[in-house]
C-alpha cells in the first residue's frame, strides 16, 4: 500500500484529531466535498437532487465503532427515521450501516438485534438495508450476521452484504453469498490490511475486482459495482455486452462527489447507479479514508486551508 494511504488511513483513526476536526467550522466546510451535511434533513434534500438526475441513493448516517448500547441504539434510531422518510418522501433510496455503529464490537448479540429491525422496517417499507464492510478483524462477524438474517425467510431480500476485493478470502465469500442468494456490493476495499489477508499491490486487487464482478454479473442476481475505477467499469460494460446481461440486472455504485461526470455518463447510457450519500456529524473517519483513495484530493484540501 502506498505510504500516503496508509498515513491517511492511520491518521483517520486518531481520536485527538477527529475530535478537533468534526468541531471546527473549518473542517465543516472541509467535509462538505464528500459528506452531504450534519443532518437528516440535508441528506434527504441530496438524495432527491440525485434522484433527479436519475441515479438511486443509498444513505449513510456517519458513526462508527460505539462505545455503548445505548449509543447503538440511538444510530439506529436515526436509520429507522430514514426509512420511514424514505418512504413519506418516495425517494428512490436505501441505508448503508455499519455494524460498528450498531455496536457490534461492544455487544454483538445487539448488534444483530438492530440489524434483524432494521431488515424488518425496510421489508415493511418495501426497502433495503445494506451492510457495510470494515475491517478484516470483522468479516466474519459482519458475514455471520448477514447471513443469518437473511436466512429468515421473511427477511430473505431484505439485506445485503458489501465483499472487498482486496481480500483472499473473497473468491470463497463470493461462491458461498451467491448460492445464498444474498445481494451483494462489491468494493475494492478502504482499510488498512497486513499482506496475509490482502493483496497488496493495485494490479492484483484489480484483477480480483474483475474475476469477482464476473462472477456476480453471472450470478442472476442483482449486485452493485462500487468503483471509480474506468478501467473495472469497462471491464464490467464489456462482459455484460458480451454475456447478453441486461442492464436491469445490476448497478453500479460510486461516492457523493467523487467522479460525477463518470455517474451521469453510465446514465445517459442505460446504465443503472446508485450514489452513496454520506451525513451526519461524525464525518471524520469517512473523510480521511476519502483522502487516502486519491492524493490530488489532498492537495484540494491544501488550497481550502491556505485559501482561510
Ligand atoms: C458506493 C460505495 C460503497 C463503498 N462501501 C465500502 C465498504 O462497505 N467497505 C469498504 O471497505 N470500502 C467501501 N467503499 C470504498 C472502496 O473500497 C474504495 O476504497 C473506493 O471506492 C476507491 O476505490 P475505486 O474502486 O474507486 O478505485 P481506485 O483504484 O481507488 O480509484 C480509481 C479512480 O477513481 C477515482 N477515485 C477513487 N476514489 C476517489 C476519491 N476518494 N476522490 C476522487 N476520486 C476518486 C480516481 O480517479 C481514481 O484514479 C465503497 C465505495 C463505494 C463507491
Amino acid at each position: 500500500m502506498p505510504p500516503m494511504r496508509s498515513a491517511f488511513i492511520a491518521l483517520s483513526r486518531n481520536r485527538l484529531l477527529r475530535g478537533l476536526a468534526e468541531r471546527s467550522r473549518l473542517g465543516v466546510r472541509l467535509s462538505s466535498r464528500f459528506v452531504a451535511g450534519m443532518e437528516i434533513e440535508d441528506a434527504l434534500r441530496a438524495a432527491e437532487s440525485v434522484n433527479k438526475q436519475g441515479m438511486h441513493v443509498t444513505l449513510d448516517s456517519l458513526g462508527e465503532s460505539v462505545s455503548s448500547g445505548e449509543e447503538a441504539e440511538k444510530a439506529a434510531d436515526v436509520y429507522h427515521a430514514l426509512l420511514d422518510a424514505i418512504a413519506e418522501r418516495k425517494l428512490d433510496a436505501n441505508i448503508s450501516v455499519k455494524l460498528t455503529q450498531m455496536g457490534l464490537i461492544v455487544d454483538p448479540q445487539l448488534a444483530e438485534a438492530i440489524a434483524t429491525n432494521l431488515a424488518e422496517h425496510a421489508k415493511y417499507v418495501g426497502n433495503f438495508v445494506r451492510i457495510d464492510m470494515e475491517d478484516s478483524a470483522l468479516t466474519d462477524a459482519t458475514l455471520g450476521i448477514v447471513r443469518r438474517v437473511h436466512a429468515r425467510p421473511e427477511l430473505r431480500g431484505s439485506i445485503g452484504i458489501v465483499i472487498q476485493a482486496y481480500l483472499h478470502r473473497s473468491q470463497m465469500d463470493v461462491d458461498r453469498l451467491i448460492a445464498d442468494g444474498l445481494r451483494v456490493r462489491l468494493c475494492k476495499g478502504a482499510y488498512n490490511e497486513p499482506p496475509e489477508v490482502a493483496f497488496a499491490h493495485k494490479e492484483d486487487v484489480d484483477g480480483n475486482y474483475v474475476q469477482l464482478s464476473k462472477k456476480l454479473l453471472s450470478s442472476s442476481i442483482y449486485h452493485g459495482l462500487a468503483t471509480h475505477d474506468e478501467k473495472m467499469i469497462t471491464a464490467a460494460t464489456a462482459f455484460v455486452k458480451k454475456r447478453r446481461i441486461s442492464p436491469s440486472q445490476f448497478e453500479f455504485q460510486m461516492l457523493y462527489g467523487v467522479r460525477r461526470d463518470l455517474q451521469r455518463n453510465l446514465v445517459a447510457e442505460g446504465y443503472n447507479v446508485r450514489v452513496y450519500i454520506p451525513f451526519g456529524r461524525e464525518w471524520y473517519p469517512y473523510f480521511m479514508r476519502r483522502l487516502a483513495e486519491r492524493p490530488a484530493n489532498v492537495l484540494f484540501l491544501a488550497k481550502n486551508l491556505l485559501r482561510k
